[in-house]
C-alpha cells in the first residue's frame, strides 16, 4: 500500500477516508453510499471501494433499503458495534471499575472495586490486576478484537506518559505512571481526566454527536470541566485546564481541600451534598432520610436523597434545590467565559435533573451576560456516574475512529 502522506503527516490518504465514512455512519446512523458521496465529497467509486473494505473488516453492516418513492432503492449502511471491544478503567476517589465494552460505547460487563488508590496505591493496584483478569476472562472469546485500555481519573494526567499527574484531592501530591501495572497485557493504553473522557463520550453517543465546541460539566465526587474546542478536547499548557470546582464562589467560604477557600466544588460535590442528607437525617429534619438511617440502617448515597424528593420530604427537595442553584453559578460562570454551542451537566449529579433542572435555568436567565440574546443550550447527560467507565472507554474510540491504531 503505498502511504501518501499529507497534512498533518499522521494518516495516510485512505486512512483518513476510511474513518471519515466509519465516523458518519457512526455519528447519523443509517446511510447510503449516494449519501455518503454527497456527504463527503467522494467520488461514487470511490466510496464504494471503502465501504466494501469496511464491510469486509465487519465495521459496517448492510441493513436494509431506504424509501424512496421511484427507482432502486439504496441499500443503508450501519456501524457495527461489535466489531471490537475496550477495556475502560476508571479511577475514583474511594475506589475503581474496570469493565468490558463494545464501541457504542456500552458496559457489557463490570467488576466494582472499594480499594482506592488514594488509600492504599499497591493494594488497589494489585487489586486491579485481580479484576483485570476476571474482565479479560468474561471476554476471553474476543480477546483479540479488544482495542486497548483506556483510563479515566480525577484530575490531571499526562496521556503520554500514562501518568497520574500530581493533585492536591486525588493522590494526595503523588503522580503515579500507570503502565508498568498494565504492560503485560500487551494493549494501547490511553489516558485522560475523567471530564474530558466524558466530553469524549457525548460527541460519539451522547446529547452532542454534531457539536465541535462544547463545555461538559462534571458533578460527582469532584467537579469538573471537558472543554472541547474545534472538535478538540482543550488541555491546558499544564493539562490541568476545566478545573471549574476549584474556581472561587464565596472568599469566605469552606476550606476546600485544594487549599483554596469557597470554591464550588464544596457546594455541588456529591459528597458535600451527603454531609447535609446525613446531618438532616441525624436530627430529623428529614423524615425519609431520619427513616433510612435510624429504621433501615442504610447508608446514604446520593440517589436516597434523590428518592427522598421524590417522596416529596422537603429537606432533599431543599438540598437539591440549592445544589442545582450552585450548579446554576458554575455554569453561568462557563458560559460567560467559555461561549460554548452546548454544555452538558453530567456526573451523579445529572441524575437529580428534575429538581436541578429550574433552579439552573433560573440562574442562567437571571445572570448571563448578553441573557437578552444569547440562548444557551443546556443538555443533560443521562449516564450518572456510569460515564466515567464510558468516558474512559470512549477514550480509546476516539483514537480507534481516528485510524491511529491500525485495525482499519
Ligand atoms: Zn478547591
Amino acid at each position: 500500500m503505498s502511504r501518501q502522506r499529507i497534512g498533518d503527516n499522521l494518516t495516510d490518504v485512505k486512512v483518513k477516508n476510511r474513518a471519515l465514512v466509519l465516523r458518519l455512519v457512526k455519528k447519523r446512523g443509517l446511510l447510503s453510499r449516494i449519501e455518503l458521496a454527497r456527504i463527503t465529497g467522494l467520488t461514487q467509486p470511490t466510496i464504494t471501494n471503502i465501504v466494501n473494505e469496511l464491510i469486509n473488516s465487519n465495521l459496517l453492516h448492510e441493513v436494509g433499503t431506504s424509501d424512496t418513492k421511484s427507482g432502486r432503492k439504496p441499500i443503508l449502511l450501519s456501524f457495527n458495534n461489535r466489531a471490537f471491544y475496550t477495556i475502560p478503567i476508571s479511577f475514583s476517589r474511594h475506589g475503581f471499575s474496570v469493565a468490558l465494552t463494545d464501541l457504542a460505547p456500552s458496559i457489557l460487563f463490570r467488576r466494582d472495586s472499594f480499594y482506592s488508590l488514594l488509600e492504599n496505591t499497591d493494594l488497589a493496584l494489585l487489586e486491579l490486576q485481580k479484576e483485570f483478569i476476571h474482565v479479560l476472562d468474561y471476554a476471553t472469546q474476543s480477546l483479540r478484537l479488544i482495542l486497548g485500555i483506556g483510563i479515566s481519573v480525577p484530575g490531571p494526567v499526562d496521556a503520554e506518559t500514562c501518568t497520574i499527574l500530581a493533585h492536591p484531592i486525588f493522590l494526595n501530591n503523588k503522580t503515579l505512571d500507570l503502565r508498568p501495572h498494565l504492560l503485560e497485557y500487551d494493549l494501547p493504553i490511553f489516558m485522560s481526566n475523567n471530564a474530558d473522557a466524558a466530553c469524549l463520550y457525548e460527541t460519539w453517543n451522547g446529547e452532542a454527536k454534531e457539536i465541535k465546541n462544547m463545555v461538559y460539566f462534571m458533578a460527582g465526587e469532584g467537579v469538573g470541566a471537558g472543554i472541547l474546542i474545534d472538535g478538540k478536547i482543550y488541555q491546558g499548557y499544564n493539562k490541568k485546564a476545566g478545573e471549574i470546582g476549584h474556581t472561587t464562589v464565596n472568599i469566605f467560604g469552606p476550606r476546600c481541600t485544594c487549599g483554596n477557600q469557597g470554591c464550588l466544588e464544596m457546594y455541588c460535590s456529591t459528597l458535600k451534598i451527603l454531609e447535609k442528607a446525613r446531618e438532616a437525617a441525624w436530627f430529623g429534619e428529614s423524615p425519609y432520610l431520619h427513616h433510612l438511617l435510624t429504621e433501615e440502617h442504610t447508608e446514604l448515597h446520593f440517589h436516597h436523597v434523590i428518592e427522598g424528593a421524590r417522596n416529596e420530604d422537603p429537606t432533599c427537595l431543599n438540598i437539591l434545590k440549592q445544589l442545582g442553584q450552585y450548579i446554576g453559578v458554575g455554569i453561568v460562570n462557563l458560559l460567560n467565559f467559555n461561549d460554548p454551542e452546548v454544555i452538558v451537566i453530567g456526573g451523579e449529579a445529572a441524575l437529580a435533573r428534575e429538581f436541578i433542572e429550574e433552579p439552573i435555568r433560573r440562574g442562567i436567565e437571571e445572570r448571563l451576560l448578553y441573557r437578552e440574546y444569547v440562548q444557551p443550550r443546556v443538555f443533560y447527560s443521562r449516564w450518572g456516574d456510569d460515564i466515567r467507565l464510558l468516558g474512559a472507554a470512549s477514550v480509546v474510540l476516539d483514537h480507534f475512529m481516528a485510524g491511529e491504531l491500525g485495525r482499519f
